[in-house]
């Protein structure tokens, strides 16, 4: 009840599309009754967690923030809401995020943008909650003098930083879980590809999905990906090897971890503030006892580029299906199936959502596929070997920033094109979707302004415990 309580408290940042309300209510007291008897209780009994709008919820609308999913209600539930579920976790509400999950920023969603807690007035005025707060927030997020959550999963990431859930599911295809996180000061992890089940997870890229996780502290990631990970026969790109679940304890030595400090990573447009706190972090390192080099991803600048093109492909393909003639939209023009299917699309669908189907086709037709998808591929590979390389090279971690700077403000975000956002947003989480590798945003610290800054780690596949190891020391 609390917990539905501050969902409606948090309205004006519009952090979720829609909240669960009489299914909470049933399954928190389902969880109730299983109290009396401890045997009977799940790891995350009556926890409430929320889910990003593009996973399926069975009787609850998934709309993808797109109109053309608007009505839509799943008949099945996606693996990972399935999981949890098992371990008596309660589902509160579906978050918000650009339409498909497709952008940097939660502003491009068919219900409107999700807002930042973190604009330092907003922030203060919020805990105090009373009727002149909230008058407060109304005020600020109408002038737009806000700063955005980060994308795509921004309305979880908002969800968790405002404590409404104890945990957020959101997705990662080029940094959208670690993107929000570092925005809005919390964990927000990227599993190995293959580790966690994409099944009920509506595709933007196959090959770069990734569930993700976003929690306020490093042992709530451990104990959320303990509950998601592991094999599904529903997901044949998921690792078949059982998941064995781990803890990180209190008390950790980072003396023999090597961390690598990527040159490239130091972009031209990074802030001084990140990069001080990029600085700080690795000299802290040091003092704990781990050593730290410079290290070398040659590739990195082409990361966006070649993203690009295997996003645009794989959106032109996956979105095929939306014709209104099984689900979703359907347009009330009958002269034709051609002209309904044209309609359906046209009015379904919101601007960047079209721009990408459109250079999609352009990329896979027969004279370009070539010179673009295969050679796109190609370079995936360069990028994928940089980090082998690194790791071959007894490297056994990466630090780097997560992103740039703070959040930036609304007004300065939407002045840049959703290519340019992309390409400023992702520079630093991309390459690791790219490799199918697992990263995580640390928060830091506050800037001057009071804002969250983060930093992120990279692993080699499948090592998440000491990828979270370092990064609890960290926190
Ligand atoms: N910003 C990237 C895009 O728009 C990545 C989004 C994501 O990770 N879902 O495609």
């Amino acid at each position: 009840k609390a917990a539905i309580k501050v969902t409606s408290i948090i309205k004006p940042l519009n952090a979720y599309i829609s909240i669960t309300n009489e299914t909470a209510k049933k399954h928190a007291e389902s969880s109730d009754s299983r109290q009396k008897d401890c045997s009977l209780l799940g790891k995350l009994d009556g926890i409430p967690i929320a889910i990003k709008d593009n996973y399926c919820t069975r009787s609850h609308p998934t709309t993808c923030a797109s109109k053309m999913l608007s009505s839509f209600i799943p008949t099945y539930d996606a693996t990972v809401y399935q999981n949890l579920k098992n371990v008596g976790a309660v589902l509160i509400g579906k978050t918000n995020l650009d339409e498909f999950a497709m952008g940097s920023g939660t502003i491009d969603s068919y219900y409107g943008p999700t807002k930042n807690l973190w604009n330092s007035d907003v922030f203060k005025k919020y805990y105090s909650c009373n009727s002149q707060a909230k008058e407060h927030i109304q005020q600020n997020t109408d002038a737009h003098s806000w700063h955005i959550a980060g994308g795509s999963s921004g309305g979880s990431a908002v969800a968790v930083a405002t404590g409404s859930c104890y945990a957020a599911i959101g997705s990662d295809t080029g940094g959208s879980t670690r993107n929000p996180a570092s925005y809005c000061g919390l964990v927000g992890l990227k599993p190995t590809y293959g580790l966690v089940s994409r099944y009920g997870l509506i595709p933007l890229v196959n090959s770069m999905d990734v569930p993700g996780i976003l929690t306020r502290n490093i042992d709530d990631a451990v104990l959320i990906l303990n509950n998601v990970a592991g094999p599904d026969g529903f997901d044949s790109t998921c690792f078949q090897k059982k998941y064995i679940p781990f803890d990180i304890p209190d008390t950790i030595d980072i003396s023999n971890f090597r961390i690598g400090i990527p040159k490239e990573y130091k972009e031209k447009n990074l802030s001084l503030e990140v990069q001080e706190c990029w600085d700080e972090v690795s000299q802290y390192l040091r003092e704990g006892g781990a050593s730290l080099s410079t290290v070398s991803l040659p590739h990195t600048n082409y990361s966006i580029m070649c993203y690009t093109v295997l996003n645009r492909c794989d959106v032109a393909s996956n979105l095929a299906c939306y014709d209104g003639m099984e689900y979703g939209h359907r347009s009330d023009e009958w002269s034709s199936v051609h002209n309904l299917y044209r309609k359906t699309r046209s009015e379904g669908f919101g601007k960047i959502v079209k721009e990408r189907i459109l250079v999609g086709n352009y990329f896979l037709l027969e004279e370009n596929y070539e010179e673009y998808y295969v050679k796109a591929m190609k370079i995936r590979r360069l990028i994928s070997d940089d980090f082998n390389t690194v790791w071959n090279n007894n490297i056994d971690l990466l630090l780097t920033p997560t992103t740039l700077t703070g959040a930036p403000k609304y007004n300065d975000f939407i002045s840049m094109d959703n290519q340019t956002q992309c390409s400023v947003q992702d520079y630093c989480t991309q390459p690791a979707n790219m490799a199918g590798i697992p990263a995580v945003n640390v928060p830091i610290k506050l800037s001057k302004n009071g804002l969250p800054l983060s930093l992120q780690l990279m692993g080699p596949p499948l090592k998440e415990k000491e990828l979270l190891t370092v990064a609890k020391w960290i926190e």
